[in-house]
Formats: structure tokens, sequence, C-alpha cells
């Protein structure tokens, strides 16, 4: 193992930010899924906001591009060092849309 799951739990919450509290559970197929949550967002007896989506890519490149949209949306006076990466996230973003877009036309 290349680092130790608290260790990546430290990295990914320093890109965060301050507003981020990060989680790093072992999934089904020993993959790491990232669960980000904010800690802005929590409503009275809501679940606070988060960027895990069960079901899809959990990885650290994907929890990340959602929490730095979240972060660009609801919170857009805060500072995080993810933000830097707003570009590249929405390029992802629009790579995945077209994946998606082309496999539905095969199937
Ligand atoms: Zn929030």
């Amino acid at each position: 193992m290349v680092a130790s799951r608290s260790a990546r739990e430290r990295k990914a919450a320093g890109q965060a930010g301050p507003l981020a509290r990060v989680r790093i559970e072992v999934g089904a197929r020993e993959q790491f899924v990232y669960k980000i949550t904010c800690v802005a967002c929590t409503g009275k007896g809501d679940r606070p906001w988060s960027a895990y989506r069960p079901g899809e890519d959990n990885g650290f490149m994907a929890a990340m591009d959602r929490w730095t949209f979240h972060l660009r949306e609801r919170h857009p006076g805060s500072d995080a060092p993810c933000l830097a990466f707003l570009g590249e996230a929405e390029q992802r973003l629009q790579e995945r849309r077209e994946q998606r877009a082309a496999r539905s036309q095969t199937t």
C-alpha cells in the first residue's frame, strides 16, 4: 500500500479546505471510497451535504470534483486549495457527461 488511509485522509482534507470533513472507507472491491461532507451545510434534522454518491465513482478525483463544485456554488467566499483545480474539474465533468451520453446511445 502506497500511503495509509489516515495519511490519504489528511492530504484530501488539506486540499478540500476548512469546510470539509473527509472520511475514507474501503469499498467492496478493496477500493478507497472518499466521503467528503460539508460542516456548514448541516440543516436541522438533515444529513450534512456529502460528495458521496451511492453506486457512482467515489474515488479521490470524483469526490473532490463534486466537493469543488459545492464550494463554488454554496460557499463562493470560501478558500480551499482544491479550487485551484476548478477548471480541470469542469473538464472532467464534461468528459463524464459525454461518456454517459455515448453509453446511452449504444444501448
Ligand atoms: Zn456546504
